[in-house]
């Protein structure tokens, strides 16, 4: 393998947004077991109907503070954590459920304009943040960088999130793991795995190309 990493240490999360539920259990029968969703209400019909057993549920996309309560319901983890308000309400929501929630940090790894996530010189002071929160777990980070069509010049801003990531261990805070990172989409996944991705989120290479565009913030809300 080019990356010289053990394949144990990468997770596949099949993103299927949009995915029929019948599709999904195809996924499910053929072996797969760990999904990424991205909007509450469709992942909760979804995932009523096709179940929990033996299968990971994880939310990448955007989650709205009015929406926590059924993130916490529905999700083994959320991926995209970006303030404090909405790790204090999954908090309290998590405190209800008797549930402590991985969760992994967004960060706007580019600062663009049309992307959710803490910005990079934020992140530091939020993980310090969320630490004392004791129904929240932090895991690591994720990060949605610039689309270009060449994984090449996407390459330095999955550098920079494993740096930052190398950072924060530095810090030692307690509480705050930082062992995942969740980069790589299928345009770029490999080079993202080159940098230290340990999950990456796959929807076109598994089922096809979805009917819509991509900006976070017209597609990306819970
Ligand atoms: C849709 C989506 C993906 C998957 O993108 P593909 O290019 O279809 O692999 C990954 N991460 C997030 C946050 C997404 O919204």
């Amino acid at each position: 393998m080019r990356a010289k990493r053990d394949p144990n240490t990468i997770r596949l999360i099949a993103v299927s947004k949009i995915v029929p539920a019948d599709l999904i259990r195809e996924a499910v029968a053929a072996g797969h077991s760990l999904f990424g969703e991205n909007y509450i209400q469709e992942a909760r019909s979804k995932i009523e109907s096709i179940g929990r057993n033996n299968i990971s549920w994880h939310f990448i996309g955007h989650l709205q503070t009015n929406k926590a309560k059924y993130a916490v319901r529905l999700f083994d983890m959320i991926h995209s954590v970006d303030s404090i308000n909405l790790a204090r309400e999954i908090d309290k929501r998590a405190k209800k459920e008797n549930r402590v929630i991985p969760l992994l940090i967004q960060v706007n790894i580019a600062e663009e304009a049309t992307k959710y996530g803490a910005g990079t010189d934020e992140v530091i002071s939020l993980a310090r943040k969320i630490a004392p929160f004791e129904n929240l777990s932090v895991r690591g980070l994720m990060t949605m960088p610039p689309y270009f069509n060449e994984p090449e010049k996407v390459r330095p801003y999955f550098r920079e999130l494993k740096n930052l990531q190398v950072r924060i261990q530095g810090e030692g805070i307690p509480n705050i793991r930082m062992e995942e990172l969740s980069m790589g989409m299928t345009g770029d996944f490999e080079t993202a795995i080159e940098e230290g991705a340990t999950m990456v989120r796959i929807g076109t290479a598994i089922f096809g190309a979805r009917r819509c565009s991509f900006s976070e913030k017209e597609f990306g809300h819970g």
